[in-house]
């Protein structure tokens, strides 16, 4: 047995072609994922490089080496990537997928090409949804060599504890900015716990980060009684997740007034992937998207298409205004939504937008899209309220 786990070492040690010490790790940029990452991976002593957030340029890069019909995300992945590898990084973190999403190839792909270029580098997978925590953990060992047990609690907590403090405070800004009596309150209590969340590295502070967090966020002046129609955001994880590519959507419709609920948040996601079915006893996302969308779908077939259809229902019946269905051009799962989307907005009386982005996507034709969907929403929403006051009446 102990010979075993020797050679096993032995073995792993021999695959693993840089020392732990000179790893230098770095992972595509999605959102602000970065903060919890970087916590569990400096805790387990790593190096990190991380690159620069998204932007014109990262998508130029993108754009530029690789081939036209590939998805956005994987674009500004690539870019990513090149970034980090020219800042010095040799060891790259990778999400990937299995089902009809191109996600799968994501990885291969961006080795080829970066190969291609003549970057040196080792390349981490993180098979999301094959991995549990054993698989999870013996990644993390793979680039970091860490034994220590106390560093894997400490990292872990960090991590978990930044995620669920990012997203509950993403979560009241969605409430606070369009309610908010004083502009630009909601936003810079976010950034501010965006700031303390990264600094934070005791375990005992970061578990009372959600606390102090909601404390917060309940001391700036809104007005409760403002009629504000609510609007779920839904469609493909990495569009919705990453600000640069949805255009700051959250906060276009914030401004407008309207209350974003976004269905897919990352702390939650990663619970459900991570953590053993047998403590994990609530319904996740996907199994309510598959109850929900059964009258329209018969299986998931990949990417977020069986959620968006889910979400969708689900909406319908809990009483919200509007849908918003965000993708990338050329996302097959999400084009098979978009196709069943009109047929469950009429049945379900719903409205529903779809929007596609890519590269070519001007900020001007896509705000005055949005601005036009939020008065049909505001305006079916009063029609609603005027009739139930007659019903009452
Ligand atoms: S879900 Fe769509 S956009 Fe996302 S990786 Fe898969 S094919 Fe690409």
């Amino acid at each position: 047995m102990y010979m075993k786990a020797a050679e096993k070492f032995e073995k792993n040690k021999m695959e693993n072609k840089i020392p732990a010490k000179e790893r230098i790790i770095a992972w595509p940029r999605m959102g602000r994922i970065d903060i919890p990452l970087k916590a569990l991976l400096v805790s387990l002593g790593a190096n990190v490089v991380i690159p620069p957030a998204n932007s014109n340029e990262a998508l130029e890069l993108g754009v530029r080496n690789s081939i036209e019909g590939i998805c956005l995300p994987y674009k500004l992945n690539l870019a990513n990537y090149i970034m980090a590898l020219d800042k010095g990084a040799n060891t790259l973190m990778m999400f990937q997928a299995p089902g009809s999403c191109r996600l799968g190839n994501y990885t291969k792909m961006a080795q080829k090409t970066l190969k291609s270029m003549g970057y040196d580098f080792d390349m981490v997978i993180f098979d999301m949804y094959k991995s549990k925590m054993k698989q999870t953990l013996q990644a993390f060992w793979h680039v970091t060599h860490c034994i220590n047990p106390f560093r894997y609690y400490k990292g872990f907590s960090l991590g978990f504890n930044k995620f669920f403090a990012i997203d509950t405070a993403e979560r009241l800004l969605f409430y606070t900015r369009p309610r908010e009596l004083h502009k630009g309150d909601a936003e810079a209590c976010y950034e501010k716990w965006l700031k303390i969340t990264d600094e934070t590295n005791s375990v005992w502070k970061a578990k009372g980060l959600k606390k102090r967090i909601i404390e917060d966020f309940k001391k700036i002046p809104i007005d409760k009684n403002k009629e504000v129609p609510v609007i779920y955001l839904i469609g493909e994880f990495f569009v919705l997740l990453d600000p640069y590519t949805n255009q700051n959507i959250e906060k276009e419709l914030g401004e407008m007034g309207v209350e974003v609920q976004r269905q897919i948040m990352f702390g939650d996601w990663l619970e459900h992937v991570l953590k053993p079915s047998l403590f994990y006893r609530k319904e996740s996302h996907r199994e309510r998207s598959v109850r929900y969308s059964k009258d329209y779908m018969k299986r998931a077939i990949g990417g977020e298409c069986i959620e968006t259809i889910g979400d969708t229902v689900y909406a319908a019946k809990h009483g919200v205004d509007g849908i918003i269905h965000i993708s990338p051009f050329s996302c097959m799962p999400e084009i098979v939504a978009q196709n069943i989307l009109p047929k469950v907005s009429r049945e379900e009386d719903i409205p529903v937008m779809s929007l596609v982005l890519d590269e070519q996507t001007g900020k001007a034709g896509y705000i005055t899209r949005i601005e036009a969907f939020v008065d049909l929403v505001k305006r079916k929403k009063r029609q609603r309220n005027k009739l139930l006051s007659y019903t009452t009446y």
